[in-house]
């Protein structure tokens, strides 16, 4: 455990920040890092409690109280194997994760005191890549199966699930139809939350490792279904949950009303352009970007994102970065109370309270943006020309479905407006040429734990469990590479090349964890998998 006592003598002391008045005119990492020492402190509050519930909220089951106490003792190498056995990217969940474990933390009984455990993890990781601890691991070459894997998408499920089956001996090919790996950790999350070169290291691991990856090939299209059923023994399915949520109201049709992940993709290629490959910002990537269409720009407009989730936070956060004149952002739902509603969300669950997001409180601080909530949107105001003027907005009515309030509507002007309404769930044309059975809300169904209606064909992430989180992601992709793992294995009669180590077994993933459908506990999880609006 951390230090005797150390939570009554230490203080919390949170993730450092950049001053948002400077951190808006760049497109670097707004988190800071605490030097070691301080660090140490705070790994001295765990308690190591007889029963960690902080086991129960990470997704991953990360052994968190493990890497608290070795950070207290300084021992950064031993703190990163203890992670990484659980964890294939820290570096992303240490940056993104919304910490469901600080939630669940024994000294959140006493709200705002939780030990600082995403600070730890991304401290551990960062001295890691620092220090040239993390090295390439590819299997040992009595290890090879020779069975080949296609993994079809390549955001963390994908990822992770590569990953895991190129250390068990696979021979993995990674998919991704767009121009470089990553997923939304590349194309929707911004730099500022996770500078791209994060996940490029990531990407030069893996190939060292032995991943084949394909970017630009849009599976379904430039390769068919029969194609990829017969050149491969397995598929893992990690296709995301890509479908908008769209709003249907009059002068939707308008020039100036985009989907939020438009211009969340068009700004962070923008930032691959123009900042990547210049030093600024790390490597660009490799692949050619596709052509713009369409420019969707924030500069010197009135914006206004609909939904007030991470998403739409994101695309503040961009319009911010791109000098707009004003930026609203608006909330379907009423405003969450200030402090955890224990009736509602009591200790260790996730608490629906208010969370002033790091867009808001650059907008506020700049003087040009502002968060309503309870407000619904009833139309879309044309120019004259085709254009958007602005919006029709009123006062919603606090429970499904959300009605405007009569006598409450007001004009809101607005030359953009992004829509981050949450997702509907996966993109259905490959999994119909597949023929993948779905659930009732169009994501792929798993009959047994990540394992579809097709023989052969396995399912991980959001387009699974629907629009969720990274660390959840993580999560599917190992425990769906454990089941492919042992699909193969069954495929070739059982026998595994070569001697199994113990540290083999674990650094594969298929130690002696359960095999239920989800891994570890269930935890009700923060709301980007909720609706957004
Ligand atoms: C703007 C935004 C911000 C977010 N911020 C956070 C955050 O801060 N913290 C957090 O925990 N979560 C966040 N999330 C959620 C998180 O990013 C997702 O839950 C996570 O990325 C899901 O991972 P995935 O691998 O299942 O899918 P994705 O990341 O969506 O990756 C799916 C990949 O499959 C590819 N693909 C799809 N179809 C095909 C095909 N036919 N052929 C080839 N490739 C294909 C796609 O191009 C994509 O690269 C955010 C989401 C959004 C939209
Ligand atoms: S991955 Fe997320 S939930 Fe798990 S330990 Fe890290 S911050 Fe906490």
């Amino acid at each position: 455990m951390g230090k005797l006592g150390g939570f009554l003598q230490i203080e919390r002391h949170g993730v450092p920040q950049r001053d948002p008045l400077e951190r808006a005119h760049d497109f670097h990492e707004f988190l800071l890092q605490r030097p070691v020492a301080e660090l140490r402190e705070q790994g001295a509050r765990c308690m190591d409690c007889g029963v960690p519930f902080c086991h129960n909220g990470c997704p991953l089951g990360n052994l968190i109280p493990d890497w608290n106490d070795l950070v207290y003792r300084d021992r950064f190498a031993d703190a990163i194997a203890q992670l990484h056995a659980t964890n294939n990217f820290p570096e992303f969940t240490g940056r993104l994760c919304p910490a469901p474990c600080e939630a669940a933390c024994v000294l959140e009984i006493r709200e705002g005191d939780a030990v600082t455990i995403k600070q730890i993890e991304n401290a551990i990781i960062n001295r890691a890549w620092e220090e040239g601890w993390v090295k390439p691991q590819p299997p040992r070459p009595d290890r090879e199966t020779a069975q080949a894997v296609a993994v079809v998408g390549s955001g963390p499920a994908g990822m992770a699930a590569a990953q895991q089956l190129r250390r068990a001996g696979h021979r993995v090919t990674l998919f991704e139809r767009d121009e470089a790996i990553g997923g939304l950790v590349r194309f929707g999350v911004p730099d500022f939350k996770i500078e791209k070169r994060v996940v490029q290291r990531r990407v030069e691991q893996m190939l060292a490792e032995g991943v084949e990856m394909r970017c630009g090939v849009d599976v379904g299209r430039d390769i068919g279904a029969d194609e990829l059923l017969s050149g491969f023994d397995a598929v893992v399915l990690a296709t995301g949950s890509r479908v908008p949520r769209d709003l249907a109201v009059p002068g939707r049709e308008l020039d100036g009303v985009h989907f939020a992940m438009d211009y969340l993709y068009q700004r962070n290629r923008w930032v691959a352009r123009t900042l990547e490959g210049t030093g600024e910002l790390g490597p660009a990537p490799a692949g050619a970007q596709p052509r713009i269409e369409r420019e969707i720009t924030a500069a010197g407009k009135d914006v206004v994102v609909i939904g007030g989730g991470d998403t739409g936070a994101d695309c503040v956060g961009n319009a911010l970065r791109e000098q707009a004149r004003s930026v609203v952002q608006l909330e379907l739902l009423s405003e969450p109370p200030p402090q955890r509603p224990d009736e509602l969300t009591p200790w260790p669950l996730w608490p629906l309270k208010y969370r002033l997001s790091y867009a808001m409180e650059e907008a506020r601080k700049l003087g040009v943006g502002e968060q309503d909530y309870s407000v619904t949107t009833t139309a879309f105001a044309d120019d004259g020309s085709g254009a958007l003027a602005g919006l029709r907005v009123a006062q919603a009515l606090p429970e499904p479905p959300f009605a405007p309030v009569p006598g409450s509507e007001r004009e809101l002007p607005a030359q953009l407006v992004l829509l981050a309404m949450g997702f509907l769930g996966p993109e259905q044309e490959l999994l119909d040429q597949l023929g993948v059975a779905r659930d009732q809300r169009g994501n792929i169904k798993a009959h047994a734990p990540y394992t579809t209606s097709v023989d052969g064909v396995f399912a991980a992430g959001d387009a699974r469990r629907g629009q969720s989180l990274i660390v959840w992601a993580i999560n599917e992709g190992r425990q769906c590479a454990r089941m492919v793992d042992r699909y193969l294995a069954a495929q070739r009669g059982g026998e595994r090349p070569g001697a199994l180590a113990a540290e083999d077994e674990a650094i594969a993933g298929h130690a002696d964890a359960d095999a239920g459908p989800e891994g570890p506990p269930q935890h009700v999880g923060p709301g980007i998998g909720a609706p957004e609006a």
